[in-house]
């Protein structure tokens, strides 16, 4: 099943989306709130689809979002100053951060380097604590396309990265949730990202270091994984930093994620002034 936030004429809710594209509202209003009562969405009773509905980022409100960071082999290669990690690195991006398909990346005054990185994304469906590897994709609700978005100036001059990757728009996500029970095996999934539609990345998960279920095997010896948490799960090579020359975003591109069985994530980049004006 493939679950969305829409807004259709001033409402919003949770949505199935239908094989011909159609949405039907589901019987709860916001997907994290549903997954903390327990409540898994389905179609709601005498639904009928919706017309002219515009999808928004499939979770609004998530708890914590948690990343790994340098978890594909091309990805640390192509990253002079990554070294391969023992054990997978983790941090956060900001839920503040979060919006949907074609909303804008708002590019800061701060930054002449943003970039892109389409990934994976678990939410997770229930709570978790020190799963094993074997266990670990039974707490995933579903998956989703996150584009990790990055200041590389200010990740690299910081010790820390919370601006470099939080800032606000930072964290695009969906068009759709993709329930687990439709992804039996998430590294066999194909991630790619276009510039304009240039392709810039194009890698099987089978390309990561950890997999998802280790990720979540390893997180959760930490943190509690809650439901409607968000997990991201790396970037393959083919950032902009990394090219020669340079391929960064700027203001009037428009930067699309894909990744098979899930869809395709668009979102433009504008100047700050372009959004506050509007
Ligand atoms: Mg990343």
């Amino acid at each position: 099943m493939k679950i969305c936030r829409f807004e259709d004429d001033g409402r919003i809710g949770v949505g199935i989306v239908e094989a011909d594209g159609s949405i039907m509202p589901a019987d709860a209003d916001d997907l994290a709130t549903a997954l903390r009562a327990g409540h898994h969405p389905s179609r709601a009773n005498g639904a009928t689809a919706l017309t002219g509905a515009r999808m928004r980022a499939p979770i609004r409100n998530p708890g914590k979002i948690i990343c790994a960071g340098v978890n594909y082999a091309s990805h640390q290669k192509e990253n002079p100053s990554a070294v391969l990690p023992s054990e997978p690195f983790f941090f956060s991006k900001l839920p503040s951060a979060v919006i949907g398909p074609d909303e804008d990346i708002v590019m800061p005054e701060l930054t002449t380097e943003l970039d892109y990185e389409v990934e994976l994304a678990v939410v997770i469906g229930q709570r978790a604590r020190n799963l094993s590897a074997a266990e670990a994709l039974q707490a995933v609700f579903g998956y989703t396309i996150v584009n990790d978005v990055s200041a590389r100036d200010i990740q690299f001059r910081d010790n820390q990265i919370t601006l470099g990757k939080g800032a606000d728009t930072f964290c695009p996500m969906g068009p759709v949730i993709v329930t687990a029970d439709e992804i039996t095996d998430p590294q066999s999934l194909v991630l790619s990202s276009y510039v304009n539609g240039e392709r810039r990345q194009h890698e099987s998960a089978s390309g990561m270091l950890f997999s998802v279920a280790e990720l979540l095997a390893n997180l959760s010896r930490y943190i509690t994984l809650e439901p409607g948490d968000v997990v991201t799960t790396g970037t393959p090579a083919g950032v902009g930093c990394f090219m020669q020359p340079p391929g960064l975003l700027h203001p009037g591109d428009l930067i699309t994620l894909e990744i098979t069985g899930i869809g395709a994530l668009n979102n433009p980049v504008t100047a700050p002034a372009a959004r506050d004006a509007g």
